[in-house]
């Protein structure tokens, strides 16, 4: 994948890409705004969130080992996965002990992360995509663009054509007739994924939250394909990020507020999945959990950082950054695209490539993600602080060069006069386009018109006069630094 800064120009000159994810963006927006403000104690909220996310990471290994005692006492087995490849692995092991071929999923992020599907491929083992949006992307062998839908990038019209050309070589063709009215085309997936639902008798997910103190898993969704996959199969396997636990059922209670009103603007999801271990007679028999590190405890480790696992992948980040609505989520080059996805890829997979190192740097810093991140996470200081990891790596001469001779200039306050002096006296011979590896910035930017007098001159000759004089004292800039020289 290509940095960002390349691979968002090719995706803003995809007209029909921005049209619909401005129309898609736009409608999210607006029912998460009407949802949150029926709640006189969001802000509240927010900050419990906050708390809750902050306490656990805080006490993670704590909280960790009492999942898995909650899980083995229900009948569930746990196992650790210290990266993809480990966590691959065990999955891939898991399916082949039951003898079973097809596997049906449950949307998950941490098996996007792991790449499961293509491991599973490698093993002979076929993963069907059971979420719309997913069954959207897979069917047209495409990459998903966004946390919640993954198929956003695409239009009714389009979805009619990948159903037409796709579904029957995936199982139950799409009808002849078929047309671009949604309720045809999710009644078209409906038929179609009936009998892996019925046939499948193993299921993968992963789950929005995981409860210490009783070993259970949580999952949120829209469509039921969640409720069937999680039910019907003989073995159930979920992988699931070490971040998602929570410690108890009240915990709990404070996200399955806030993540719907923060992701599809409901007062509450349409199905809400809980399951602990294994009942006998009662849904899948054989149950385990893959708990996946997979960079999360580097993550940790990091002061500023770890503030980026209180995600609760609600995506409202995404729905108001201004830099995502117009290149969408495949610029990212990771399946966490947008805000979140600029400061979680960086911190997982380091800093050290080009792709990754760039991803800092998609955002103009507004602060809309920090606005309405339900679990308050300060996306902007973040982006911020890997700025200043990726600039104190090797290379990067002619920036640092140029912060140097700035920031000497600016330590002086004779040096910053004159520095100002010779700027306003030479402001007519400025170019509208800097040369050298300089154009890079300007390209994109206007180069400020220099005034002709400076503030803190102006303020010499005329502000000392006019402003008041409260107590006496001494005021303005100079006083601060020490008197007037
Ligand atoms: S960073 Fe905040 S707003 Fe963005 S997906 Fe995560 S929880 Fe939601």
């Amino acid at each position: 994948m290509p940095p960002f800064p390349e691979a968002a120009k090719s995706a803003t000159e995809n007209s029909q890409m921005r049209h619909n994810l401005r129309l898609a963006t736009d409608t999210i927006r607006g029912k998460r705004e009407s949802a949150v403000s029926e709640l006189d104690d969001w802000s509240d909220l927010r900050q419990a969130g906050k708390a809750v996310k902050d306490r656990t990471l805080r006490h993670l290994d704590t909280y960790l080992e009492q999942l898995e005692e909650s899980v083995t006492a229900a009948g569930g087995t746990v196992h650790w996965a210290a990266d993809a490849a480990e966590a691959n692995e065990i999955v891939t092991g898991l399916v082949q002990a039951t003898g079973e071929s097809d596997v049906v999923k449950v949307k998950s992020m941490a098996t996007q992360e792991i790449e499961l599907n293509e491991a599973l491929a490698q093993a002979g083992i076929t993963a069907y995509e059971t979420d719309l949006a997913e069954l959207i992307v897979q069917l047209s062998d495409d990459l998903p663009s966004h946390i919640l839908v993954p198929a956003i990038h695409r239009n009714r019209a389009e979805i009619r054509e990948i159903f037409r050309d796709r579904m029957a070589s995936w199982g139950v063709p799409a009808p002849e007739e078929l047309s671009d009215d949604p309720r045809a085309l999710a009644e078209a997936a409906r038929v179609h994924l009936r009998e892996r639902f019925l046939d499948t008798k193993v299921a993968i997910s992963g789950a929005n939250f995981a409860v210490a103190d009783s070993g259970s898993m949580v999952v949120l969704e829209s469509e039921g394909n969640g409720r069937m996959c999680l039910t019907l199969p003989q073995t159930l396997i979920s992988v699931v990020g070490i971040e998602k636990i929570v410690p108890t059922w009240s915990d709990l209670e404070v996200f399955l507020q806030l993540l719907p009103r923060s992701s599809t603007g409901e007062r509450m999801n349409p199905y809400t999945s809980t399951w602990t271990g294994v009942t006998p007679g009662d849904g899948p028999q054989e149950f385990h959990v893959v708990l996946l590190d997979n960079g999360r405890t580097d993550v940790l480790a990091d002061t500023v950082g770890r503030q980026a696992l209180r995600c609760i992948r609600c995506s409202a980040c995404l729905n108001t950054c201004p830099v995502y609505e117009r290149t969408g989520g495949h610029a990212y080059g990771s399946v966490y695209p947008g805000p979140i996805g600029a400061i979680l890829t960086p911190q997982l997979r380091g800093t050290a490539s080009e792709t990754e190192a760039s991803l800092p740097y998609a955002s103009s810093l507004c602060g809309a993600c920090y606005d309405v991140c339900p679990v308050a996470i300060d996306i902007p200081e973040v982006l911020v602080h890997l700025r200043e990891e990726v600039v104190s790596q090797p290379g990067h001469r002619a920036e640092k060069a140029a912060m140097g001779v700035a920031g000497w200039v600016m330590g002086g306050e004779r040096r910053l006069d004159t520095a100002q002096r010779a700027a306003s006296a030479a402001r007519s011979f400025m170019p509208r386009r800097m040369p050298g590896p300089a154009s890079a910035w300007t390209d994109t930017r206007d180069i400020p018109d220099i005034p002709a007098e400076s503030f803190r001159s102006w303020w010499r000759r005329e502000g000392a006069e006019q402003a008041p004089d409260p107590g006496g004292g001494e005021h303005g800039p100079d006083a601060q630094e020490g008197g007037r020289r």
